[in-house]
């Protein structure tokens, strides 16, 4: 028996309408500890090389892990599925309450396989588990999709992920809405929810989460408490969210504008927190228990947007959906950004794939849509393509909903020049010429270009990690920062924590809470020990999806154009200082030089069941 956990699995098969529920086993907890750790090894257990991401097999994972639904600050939910956006391994991260909810419920995980006949959600009210018909739910919106399903179950108290409209048509950058506000945004969990005819996951939990030491596990919530209250970073989300990241990424040439043809944007404090206090704010709001409270709600108080509710828009969706399109109203912004979360579009790649269409047209590899002003700036354009991908209007819309790689495969000629992304994932908007770290960062992430997985920006600009000094041009040095920063992330994913939360709890306090819940003694090493497992075990199961060395790379734009502005002026990350950082990298990681896993490092880290002839 396990405290913290509740020692079940539930797996629930749509396709034959069954459930079963399975003890959590402690193989999996004793490795792989929860959240990001149990996803991985679940899936990588059970799907094979040719299971396709919209196929009955794929599994939908909403996990917790064991700090879950306790009184641990900063907390939240996990998806794991394969993406239909890259083909390989996809973590998504969701606030909220729906995490706990799900603990409460009695499971540290739902995993959902099969396809339902017709449309259906899963009611969850602790051991109670139903298939119930969502006819007329499909084709509803996020928001009132929740809404209806509460008012059917009669109970407003009850915590559900939804799918809009994007994900019923398999749109490969849909996202699941949880609740109103958070949602699993990137990689298009959304549309494997979709493909399984899913509308909506309810859950309602009565039970308790258990620690093992609960007055040990106090006070190292009090520490956690008191390390975010001395956090300057801490302190400035609580002020202004990641609002606050737009100007300091403009200062530092990183803001993506125009499709990341330029690292800078004129009118960046319109779209940043003085914009947005201006136009939005109205008081802040926070995940279930969160002392960091960083998000804000809102609505847009004047102009042609008026009315609209919004939360606080964040700096990922306000820097690619307002300076990457060269909008600077955030009211427009805002507007946008409401649209995606009802249709249930993931902004940040929507934000994306709108750029690359406005330079296409630009440049003339496509045509504009009749009557239709498809340039930089026009708001109403970068409405009329959410409207036309999410309804799968017509050819320009179905073309776009496909994501940016493959749109521009379809056009073809020198489109993918302009396509950001890596391994399929639109890029984050974090512009890594000038800062190499963040270059190589982006290439190994193991979801698709993602900042989340090590971010080296405040150390490369403050130029030293770890008491070594660094030089942010320089590709030499970067792959002992960035494996570490990947390890510890991915380590500290099992325990499915915010990311800002981590900026203030340190990895002592985070062993401290982890063995106050379990029972265990952990030491604060075992977030990297556990992360680099997980990180190999992922690479495995990437290479064995068809991913290989090559797509460790950076979109053309930031290897062969120079920065045109900010200060990392006339820089880009060449061919050159790419495979000197993938090398590196590799051995750094202990993989062979097409990056893959030495046995060695396979037997070090107790995962070499995981070679195929093993
Ligand atoms: S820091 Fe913000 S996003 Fe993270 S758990 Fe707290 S309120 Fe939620």
């Amino acid at each position: 028996m396990n405290e913290a956990y509740t020692n079940n699995l539930l797996m629930i098969d749509l396709s034959r309408k069954t459930h079963e529920i399975l003890p959590t086993p402690d193989a999996l907890t004793e490795d792989f500890i929860g959240g990001k750790g149990f996803g991985a090894k679940l899936l990588f257990d059970s799907l094979s090389p040719d299971t396709t991401p919209f196929s009955e097999d794929n599994l939908l994972m909403f996990l917790t892990g064991p700090l879950t639904g306790t009184m641990a600050p900063a907390m939240r939910g996990c998806v794991v599925t394969k993406s239909p956006l890259t083909g390989i391994f996809l973590d998504s991260y969701f606030g909220g309450s729906l995490g706990a909810e799900i603990k409460y419920a009695g499971y540290d995980g739902i995993i959902i396989k099969g396809c339902a006949k017709k449309p259906s959600y899963i009611w969850i009210c602790d051991s109670h588990i139903e298939i119930c018909d969502a006819t007329h739910l499909w084709g509803t919106h996020t928001l009132e999709a929740n809404r209806l399903i509460k008012k059917e179950l009669k109970d407003d108290t009850v915590k559900i992920a939804t799918i809009g409209q994007a994900g019923e048509k398999k749109i490969p950058f849909s996202l699941i809405c949880c609740e109103y506000n958070r949602q699993a945004g990137r990689g298009g969990a959304g549309a494997v929810m979709g493909s399984k005819n899913l509308k909506a996951v309810a859950v309602k939990g009565t039970g308790l989460v258990r620690v093992h030491d609960p007055a040990a596990f106090k006070k190292a919530c009090q520490t956690a408490v008191k390390e975010l209250e001395k956090s300057a970073d801490v302190d400035a989300l609580r002020l202004a969210g990641t609002a606050s990241a737009v100007e300091f990424a403009n200062e530092a040439g990183l803001l993506p504008h125009k499709n990341y043809q330029f690292g800078t944007f004129a009118k960046a404090s319109n779209i940043a927190d003085n914009g947005q206090s201006k136009h939005l704010w109205l008081g802040s709001s926070a995940c279930m228990g969160c002392p960091i409270r960083c998000s804000k709600i809102g609505a847009v108080r004047t102009g042609k947007y008026k009315g609209i509710v919004t939360d606080i828009i964040e700096y990922e969706s306000a820097a690619l959906m307002g300076s990457n399109l060269d909008i600077p109203d955030i009211r427009a912004v805002a507007h946008l950004v409401k649209l995606c979360d009802l249709y249930g579009m993931d902004s940040m790649s929507t934000g994306t794939v709108i750029g690359f269409a406005m330079e296409a047209c630009e440049k003339g590899m496509i045509a504009a849509p009749d009557g239709i002003d498809l340039k930089f700036g026009n708001v109403d354009a970068a409405e009329y393509l959410i409207h036309a991908m999410a309804n799968q209007e017509n050819s320009l819309g179905i073309l776009l909903s496909k994501g940016v790689r493959q749109a521009a495969l379809d056009i073809g000629n020198t489109s993918e020049k302009i396509a950001m992304h890596t391994k399929g994932l639109e890029s984050p908007a974090w512009g890594p010429r000038g800062i190499s770290g963040m270059a190589l960062a982006l290439m190994t992430a193991d979801r698709g270009g993602c900042h989340q997985r090590g971010f080296t920006v405040s150390y490369e600009l403050s130029k030293e990690w770890n008491n070594h000094p660094l030089d942010p041009l320089s590709p030499e040095g970067k792959a002992l920062m960035v494996a570490h920063l990947q390890n510890y992330s991915a380590g500290t994913d099992t325990l499915v924590k915010c990311d800002f939360g981590s900026f203030g709890i340190s990895k002592e306090t985070y062993a401290r809470l982890l063995s106050a819940a379990t029972g265990k003694t952990y030491s604060p090493d075992v977030f990297i020990e556990t992360g680099e497992r997980i990180w190999n075990l992922v690479r495995m199961f990437n290479l064995a999806q068809g991913m290989d060395a090559s797509t460790d790379t950076l979109p053309r734009r930031f290897v062969e154009e120079p920065l045109p502005d900010g200060p990392g002026k006339g820089h880009r990350i060449s061919k050159k200082d790419m495979a000197y950082m993938k090398q590196e990298y590799y051995k750094t990681r202990g993989w062979d030089e097409n990056g893959v896993p030495l046995d060695k490092t396979l037997k070090r880290l107790r995962i070499d069941y995981v070679r195929p002839d093993q």
